[in-house]
């Protein structure tokens, strides 16, 4: 059962170290947020369930990660520094300013002041000498990058299409409206794919990417039923989109874009590409650039083509959003209430906890080290130890934040060499042999 509303969640992620406000101590930064030490844990997990699945598991993905300012030619070629905008109005009663569609019911129309275009990107200089020429932007998202090394990773790897390039990184947009707490901020991470095809074949590949990436979130425990698919209308289309699905999460706020599957046909490659007219660019963007690589690949007969690319482009913290709305639960049991955060085990930022019956007790609290050490040399993730003795109280906060297994070291533990191993779901407690924890955990996670 999802989260209530967004205060719950929130409240709990404050409350055990997930998300911060930024900046909290002198006041806070809007739509910048930190992650915590648990929050650091999950936020990592789902990124490298990704890489795992967009990258390991495929024989047709390579990896990227490409510096985050970007020169200013770059973004001109791109499109983002005409485009890139939003239409932004004032509200002459409240004084606040909104994007033109996000204005909330409080504002009269007549109040609003004519819509005017607001660049989202944000600005810096490189180098001491500020000339107006050299600047450059915080990256708006990791695309473009994927496409400025296009020739550099094909020439180091000779790959031909099918193919794709992955980055997982941080992306920065000036946004006028800010909203629900991680879902649209300033500062966010995003995990793109590019995935360039053979012209023709991109429509083929739109539709599977969609489909696969539909199934890899409900793999990440999103249920079905909180997902949907919604296809952008073409007045709605960003201005290197053929098609664009959106794959749409009930958030606590309403249901908006989790991620966005695009069909960026040859814009981009083509954008940054020399030689334009002779490669017969079907996105027809003539820039007349300073670019001086060729994006392009040879077919069988040696003629020259630019690839279309399918992009799934997901966003981490909205990510992180929908994952914890999504495990949040709330049980009655005798008559008390259970938070229990109901993560999939390999997003969990705990793994197990190990925790000593007596906090004093030397033989204990040794053995519990040992346990704790054996565990996390599995290489599974983080393994805590924790001492804090109120084994009753440990169980309910690591419910909270959803650690899957709880393993308790006690008396009989020096006797026998078995533990009690806590299942967080289910509270059931079984006992189980020391030599045989680590397969149980391994099955677990
Ligand atoms: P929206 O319309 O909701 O602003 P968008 O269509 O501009 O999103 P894209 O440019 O397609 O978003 O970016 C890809 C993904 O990056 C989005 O699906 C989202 O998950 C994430 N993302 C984009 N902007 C933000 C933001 N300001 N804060 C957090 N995540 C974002």
């Amino acid at each position: 059962m999802p989260a209530k509303n967004i205060e719950e969640l929130i409240a709990l992620c404050k409350r055990r170290g997930f998300i911060f406000q930024s900046n909290e101590i002198y006041g806070g930064t809007q739509g910048l947020y930190d992650y915590g030490p648990l929050g650091v844990e999950l936020k990592s997990n789902l990124k490298n369930a990704w890489w795992k699945s967009i990258v390991y598991e495929r024989d047709d993905v390579e990896g990227l990660d490409a510096a985050i300012l970007t020169k200013n030619t770059v973004l001109k070629h791109s499109g983002h520094e005409d485009t890139f905008s939003d239409p932004m109005v004032d509200c002459k009663s409240c004084g606040e300013r909104f994007r033109a569609d996000q204005v909330p019911d409080y504002c009269k129309k007549e109040d609003l002041t004519e819509p005017r275009q607001f660049n989202l990107m944000f600005k810096t200089n490189i180098g001491p000498v500020d000339d107006g020429k050299s600047f450059a932007y915080l990256r708006p998202e990791t695309a473009q990058s994927i496409f400025t090394n296009f020739k550099n990773v094909v020439d180091s790897t000779a790959r031909t299409v099918p193919f794709g390039i992955a980055q997982m990184g941080k992306a920065f947009r000036n946004e006028i409206t800010l909203k629900s707490f991680i879902f649209r901020v300033r500062e966010f991470e995003q995990m793109e794919l590019e995935f360039f095809v053979r012209p023709g074949d991109d429509d083929k590949w739109h539709k599977s990417w969609v489909e696969s990436r539909l199934q890899w979130w409900k793999d990440q425990g999103i249920s079905d039923m909180s997902l949907e698919l919604y296809d952008v209308p073409a007045d709605e289309l960003a201005h290197y989109s053929k098609a664009t699905v959106d794959i749409m999460y009930k958030f606590p706020h309403g249901v908006e874009e989790l991620e966005g599957v695009a069909n960026r046909t040859d814009f981009d490659l083509g954008s940054h590409s020399k030689n334009q007219k002779e490669l017969n660019i079907k996105a027809n963007v003539l820039n007349n650039n300073e670019s001086n690589s060729k994006l392009a690949l040879q077919d069988e007969n040696n003629n020259w083509f630019v690839p279309f690319v399918i992009e799934p482009s997901a966003g981490v913290d909205r990510g992180v959003l929908a994952i914890l709305n999504e495990a949040y639960s709330v049980e009655e049991i005798d008559g008390k209430e259970r938070v229990v955060l109901k993560l999939k085990p390999h997003l969990a930022p705990i793994k197990a906890a190990v925790m000593p019956l007596k906090k004093n007790d030397e033989n204990i609290v040794s053995l519990a080290k040992k346990v704790k050490d054996n565990l996390q040399k599995l290489g599974l993730g983080r393994i805590l130890f924790e001492n804090s003795g109120n084994i009753g109280k440990n169980y309910r906060r690591h419910d909270e934040v959803g650690t899957p297994v709880c393993i308790t070291v006690d008396f009989e533990s020096l006797d026998n060499q078995t533990v009690t191993v806590r299942d967080r779901d289910t509270m059931k407690q079984e006992r189980i042999s020391l030599d045989k924890i680590s397969e149980h955990l391994k099955k677990i996670v």
